[in-house]
């Protein structure tokens, strides 16, 4: 039975509206799909303030062992080229498109994570 994450993640909204609005800690499928084609009207309000915004949740997946998990994006997070376990050793991970690109690491990107950034050449 799906969980008050699992029903946040399908709805696209955060644990915390999901339980401002009486999202139960379980809920059955059938009760979740109900909810996400014929949605309330806070949930109808919140998708439409939120058109053409980031999403609440990203999928980060690994480029070299395919790991991922469902994060809330950062706001200092940039746009990652591609994303890698942080234990994976540096020569696992795909070449640069442009051999020339200056890449870039950011730590601690959700629970296990590196992110890349692969800049162009100057
Ligand atoms: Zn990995």
């Amino acid at each position: 039975m799906p969980s008050r994450y699992d029903a946040a993640l399908q709805l696209d909204i955060s644990l915390e509206m999901a339980q401002r609005h009486g999202i139960p800690s379980q809920i059955s499928q059938a009760e979740l799909d109900e909810i996400d084609q014929h949605p309330p009207a806070w949930l109808v309000q919140s998708r439409a303030n939120r058109t053409g915004k980031k999403p609440v949740w990203v999928k980060l997946e690994c480029a070299v062992c395919g790991y991922s998990e469902q994060a809330r994006p950062k706001k200092w997070w940039p746009a990652f080229t591609m994303l890698a376990c942080f234990d994976h050793d540096l020569s696992e991970l795909p070449k640069p498109a442009d051999a020339g690109a200056h890449r870039e690491f950011t730590y601690g990107v959700g629970s296990r994570f590196t992110g890349i950034v692969d800049a162009p050449a100057a």
